[in-house]
This record gives C-alpha cells, structure tokens and sequence, in this order.
C-alpha cells in the first residue's frame, strides 16, 4: 500500500541526522526554550526572509497569537474560509473574535478575492467590525496575494497568512509569509517542514510585535514569572526545535521533489477523468497535498484503494457544515456554495518527498490504466 503520507519515511530519510539532534538536546540538560528553540528561530527567519519567528506549540497557537500579538479578539471579525483545517477557525475562536467565512475560487481552492472584497465593502449586519483577515495558502497553493493585499490595505484590516500547508510557495518568486502583517506556521509531522510531535511559529518583521507575541506565548511575562497580560503557555520544546533544524537545510529539496511528483501525476492525469489541480499564475506551489477532482470521486478512491494506493480527502466537510459550527457561524451573503461542491469533488493522491520513482510510477499507471469514469 502506498499511503497518502507518510511521515515514518520522513524521519527514516535523515535518521542520523535527526537521531543526532535528538541526543544533543536531551544531553543539554535544559528542555523548554532553550539554545535549540533560538537557534530554530533564528534559521527559520533566514531562510523565510523575515526578521523574527517566535515558536509555539502547534500552528493552531501559532494563529491565535498572532491574531492576539495584533490587538484582534473580542470585539472583532475576522474574515476566513470554510474550505480550511478546523483549525484555522478554531483559533480564531480561541481568541474571542467572530469568525466569518466566505467562498473559494473553484479553480485553486483558496479565498475568492471577490467574495472578500464584497464583505469589506458591506458587512453582513449584526457582526463586529472586521480586524483582519485569515488567508490560507492551502494545499501549498499561495492565495491570490495581487488582489488580497491591497484590499487589506485599503479597508486597514490586518492579514496574517496561514502557511500551515505552505512553507517555502512562492508568489512572484517571494515567500508566503512575507506578505502579512504576520505568518504563521504548523510543524505537525505530515506538514512540508514536519517536527516528530506537536509545533508551530509565528514569522513577523516588526520587532516590538515579535516581543508581544513571544510574551503571550508564556503566561504574557516579559520578565520571568510577571505577567504583564494574560497569556497562555504555547511553546515549542527543545526536542522538536532540534529536530525542525536537522530537517530545515533539506526543505528547499524536499519541495522540489514534491513539484517532480506533481509533474509526473498530472502528466498521467489527462488520460483519465480525475482533473489535476491548476496553478494560478505567479504562484510557486510546494504541493503540501496533491488534490485532483471528479464528480466519480468516490469510484475513484475506491479503485485506488483496490489499487494498493492511498488517498484522502481535504476536506471532506467544510468547516460551517461541521456540527460545532452549523447554523452558528457566520457565512458571507452568497454563502459557501463552491466551498460546499468542492468538498463532494476532492482527492488528495500520495504526495511526500520520501516516494520513490517506482512508487510515482505506480501511482502513474494505476491513474493510466484503471481510471476511465466519465
Ligand atoms: C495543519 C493546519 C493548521 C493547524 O496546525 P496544527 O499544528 O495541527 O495546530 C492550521 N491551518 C491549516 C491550513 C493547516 O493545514
């Protein structure tokens, strides 16, 4: 069976390398924000480009606190879509703000920048005032940031850019998350850039909010052991941070090799009536996930699976039709439809830097030879 996955290939790869960082925090006798959490930090702000990541827990965290580090919660809307990880709403709930979803583009699966436009022009009645915007390069797809930059500029909303699926896109050769007031990123193990455990970051380039945010992460204390605000404990250990900067130098290659497999399926794909996914122009996709389309999505995963090969779907509910949100949260005026048909529609194929040739060229026959569903 090939998995969809398959973050145990991703630490045999370098197991070496990881079990050596590994030793090497555990013999530094100190375990919580130590040398391993800074030196993390500091590379992981090189190679992004921006002057300060702040680690955490989990990239969930890594949301609330920039939405907090940025003054949004109680009092404010905060403009998402529902075509995301629960997550992506869960933390803006977290900080006491209101979520508000609207609709993706059907072609690339991320925010319709018409469907923003349209609720910064004229909120939906009975909502606080919109603070910011969450926007989510998704399946490692940057949004379309020509449009939705400048609206957040005109309209004086803050954005932060969920890179949770997206470390190291590009949009017109630049890295997501340095378009934002703030990015924020997920080190869980199946991510682009995957600890072996639970981690997440936050990337700004303005230092006095780096403090902030580094501050709420720990109880709010600036100094040690006075809270100056509340905050709330989110931190990345020394384990994770030393196995995040064993598994950094290869991240760069490891996107590559995601865009080879890519290449091949969607090569393969015109022969059968799954559609590949489309790349907007100027963006650098790292293909987190490589997710294809059919009204047979079903008959397809079922003959992949008979195939030997594995598959998923991201996601197969979108967030306002998830019980803990339906009828509850608030939707734009025209509502989620192409969110709610995409969702019908997807399948994520295998896709980890770790496959094989022989495994791709699996993958690419069974798409070949078994799948002719009109
Ligand atoms: C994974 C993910 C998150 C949350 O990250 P965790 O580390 O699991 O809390 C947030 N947003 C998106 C788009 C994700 O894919």
């Amino acid at each position: 069976m090939i998995p969809q996955a398959n973050p145990g290939a991703g630490y045999r790869a370098l197991k070496a390398e990881i079990d050596g960082a590994v030793a090497r925090a555990l013999s530094s006798g100190w375990y919580i924000l130590g040398n391993e959490l800074r030196a993390f930090e500091a590379e992981f702000a090189a190679w992004l480009g921006v002057s300060s990541v702040i680690g955490c827990g989990n990239g969930t965290d890594a949301i609330a606190l920039a939405l907090r580090g940025l003054g949004v919660g109680a009092g404010a809307t905060v403009v998402t879509v529902s075509h995301t990880a629960v997550a992506t709403v869960a933390a803006i709930e977290m900080t006491g703000a209101t979520p508000l979803l609207v609709d993706i583009d059907p072609v690339h699966y991320t925010m319709d920048p018409d469907a923003l436009q349209s609720v910064l022009e004229q909120p939906p009645p009975g909502l606080p005032p919109i603070k910011a915007v969450v926007a989510v390069h998704l399946y490692g797809q940057p949004v379309d940031l020509d449009r939705i930059v400048p609206l957040c500029r005109r309209f004086n909303v803050a954005l932060i850019e969920d890179c949770a699926q997206a470390h190291g896109a590009r949009w017109h050769g630049q890295r997501v998350g340095t378009f934002g007031d703030a990015a924020t990123f997920s080190f869980y193990p199946t991510k682009n850039l995957g600890a072996l455990g639970d981690g997440g970051a936050v990337a700004v380039s303005d230092p006095a909010l780096a403090e902030k945010i580094a501050a709420l992460r720990q109880y709010g204390w600036h100094k040690h052991y006075i809270s100056d605000e509340v905050g709330v404990n989110s931190r990345l250990d020394e384990i994770q941070a030393a196995i995040l900067r064993a598994k950094l130098p290869h991240l760069d290659r490891h996107n590559d090799r995601r865009g080879e497999i890519a290449a091949a399926y969607t090569a393969a794909l015109p022969e059968c009536t799954l559609s590949p996914p489309v790349q907007r122009a100027g963006a650098g996709s790292v293909f987190h996930l490589y997710v294809t389309r059919s009204k047979q999505r079903d008959r397809f995963q079922a003959d992949l699976k008979a195939a030997g090969i594995g598959t998923g779907i991201h996601y197969p509910m979108p967030v306002h039709l998830q019980p803990a949100y339906a009828g509850r949260v608030a939707l734009g005026p025209s509502g989620c439809p192409e969110t709610e048909t995409a969702s019908r529609e997807i399948l994520s194929l295998p896709m980890y830097p770790e496959l094989s040739d022989a495994d791709v060229e699996t993958v690419c026959s069974a798409l070949k030879t078994l799948l002719r569903h009109d």
